[in-house]
């Protein structure tokens, strides 16, 4: 098999950037399309009510993040009209945002999820381009989102999906059979990662409170997570066992752990992260939902549920990869393996080739529908609904804008926490092609089993030796012969003066692996924690999506 050359996470990021900027309505408001169908018969992309808050806020975080990796803002254009479109849908009365009078039928008001996707936006909008107003649209948005909770107890929720001023907030928030609504979809649960990051930055008192009583309603009130941290469908609701909001949510609870450092909640992330890598694969596919566990739904209507769903969501492996990355950081350093095997998941499932797909020239744009360029558009996005090993969903490429940006946001917590400086300290934690300020690192697999590592600092460094890697087949190259000291997982070199290399050399040969995904049995092909193949193959075979040409 031909392996092609190494991954560069550089040359996708800006493949996503084209994506989020193609892919804006520039005749409303610079929307997102949600939807799009990319087909050897047809391509079109359609509105959809994720297009509000949802894609506007996700495509705006994402944008800015790969800029980030790329070390260029090619997306500055289109991120400023998305905030043009963020300004547009924020009230001056409660500081929501909200999904506007629109041509495709979507009720207006202001959706949880919504929130929380707007949330990520604005966040990056601070971070990185350092405007006051970022702070500003967020201070009210936390203002809004705290008046219209529900307080209970120790813990506040939101008992509705839409909230619309003036509506009547139901008072009796649970049935008998749990919440009145999906608690980590709409309840509150996925609010609770930007919060995190948000208190991080911040040390905000109000976000604090906030973080503490979302956390608390998930985690002791929800009923979504079972004591053994299982979240199986129940057939409750549409979203139930819908594993990105399980997982997103989780992944805030994870930053909030953190930051206390409690570590009995950090052990509660564990173990439901453990239990969500059963239910999808080494490499990084997830499914978007659970299904039903041979229960009877508690609702008729989610009959059709049964078992784990067998097609994925990109955001289900983003997620995985931030909850992955933070349990490395606090202390359980396998899990490192973990995030960097994910990340095959993000390689496969990008758009890069659509020459197979047809452009459809003989129909005009409607209000609601584009079909201009839609394959060209496209490229960069990070299709949904992938098969464990298929590009494709069964032959259809079935794809959402939720995908297409967690792709983004993706590939930066890899590209982000792959390195880190502490004082005069470099730590290599993810092996992948890398250079920012502090760091040029080069891995060449599959063209050669090498990681070259250049620090720009005089200092120490610190090299994670993956798990798939005994340290004995390491051959490590010096530049003054300084020796180097082996402290579990990591290699040590002291005393480096800037821009001196060290390099590791080490076998690096396909081996073949098989496990059992969602019921199923496949065989990946790996060197080290990157997949080049996933056999059975399936209609738009993984290799394809895998290997860099
Ligand atoms: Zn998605």
């Amino acid at each position: 098999m031909e392996l092609g050359k190494a991954l560069d996470y550089r040359d996708l990021a800006a493949l996503a950037i084209h994506h989020y900027k193609e892919m804006l309505d520039p005749d409303y408001h610079h929307l997102p399309y949600f939807f799009a169908k990319i087909g050897s018969d047809e391509s079109f992309a359609w509105h959809s009510e994720w297009d509000f808050g949802d894609a506007v806020g996700r495509f705006l975080d994402a944008s800015i993040l790969c800029g980030e990796i790329v070390g260029d803002r090619l997306g500055r254009d289109a991120e400023e009209r998305l905030k043009e479109a963020l300004r547009w849908m924020q009230s001056d009365e409660d500081g929501l945002f909200y999904r506007m009078s629109n041509d495709w039928d979507v009720p207006a008001g202001a959706n949880m999820f919504d929130q929380r996707s707007v949330f990520l936006g604005l966040l990056s909008w601070l971070r990185f381009d350092q405007e006051e107003e970022a702070r500003t649209r967020i201070e009210r948005m936390l203002k809004g989102m705290r008046s219209i909770a529900v307080e209970r107890d120790d813990y506040i929720c939101y008992p509705f999906e839409t909230y619309v001023p003036g509506m009547e907030v139901p008072d009796r928030i649970y049935t008998e059979h749990g919440f009145i609504v999906e608690p980590t979809h709409y309840g509150g649960g996925v609010f609770i990662l930007p919060l995190a990051i948000y208190y991080e930055w911040t040390g905000d008192p109000l976000a604090a409170e906030m973080l503490e009583k979302l956390t608390t309603f998930i985690v002791k009130h929800s009923r979504v997570f079972e004591a053994d941290g299982s979240f199986w469908s129940k057939g409750r609701y549409p979203d139930d066992g819908h594993f990105h909001s399980k997982m997103g949510a989780v992944a805030g609870i994870l930053r909030y752990a953190a930051i206390k450092q409690d570590r009995e909640l950090i052990a509660w992330v564990q173990k439901v992260y453990d239990w969500a890598c059963g239910m999808g694969s080494t490499y990084g596919w997830f499914p978007e939902g659970t299904g039903l566990n041979g229960e009877e739904p508690v609702d008729e209507r989610y009959r059709w549920l049964p078992g784990i769903i067998q097609h994925s969501e990109t955001c289900c492996t983003t997620d995985m990869i931030h909850t992955a990355i933070y349990l490395a950081k606090n202390g359980n350093t396998a899990c490192w393996d973990d995030a960097e095997r994910f990340a095959n998941t993000l390689v496969a499932s990008q758009v890069r080739d659509v020459t197979w797909a047809k452009t459809v020239t003989d129909k005009p744009d409607t209000p609601t529908r584009t079909y201009r360029d839609v394959p060209q558009r496209y490229r960069g996005g990070f299709t949904g609904r992938m098969n464990p090993n298929d590009f494709s969903n069964r032959g259809k490429v079935d794809t959402m804008a939720c995908c297409c940006a967690a792709g983004g946001r993706g590939l930066y917590l890899v590209w982000d926490n792959a390195t880190s400086l502490n004082g005069d300290k470099l730590d290599i934690q993810l092996w992948i092609n890398k250079e920012n300020e502090h760091v040029k690192m080069e891995y060449e697999v599959p063209e050669a089993g090498v990681l070259r590592i250049q620090p720009k600092q005089a200092g120490d460094l610190r090299i994670r030796v993956p798990g798939w890697l005994s340290t004995d087949a390491i051959a490590c190259h010096t530049p003054r012969r300084q020796r180097v000291t082996l402290s579990l997982p990591y290699l040590i070199i002291e005393g480096l003066e800037a821009g001196e290399t060290v390099e590791l050399s080490f076998p690096a040969e396909l081996v073949k692996r098989e496990e059992i995904v969602a019921g199923h049995a496949y065989v990946g092909a790996w060197i080290g924690n990157r997949l080049f193949d996933v056999s059975p193959s399936g209609v738009m075979p993984m290799n394809k999506a895998l290997i860099m040409k």
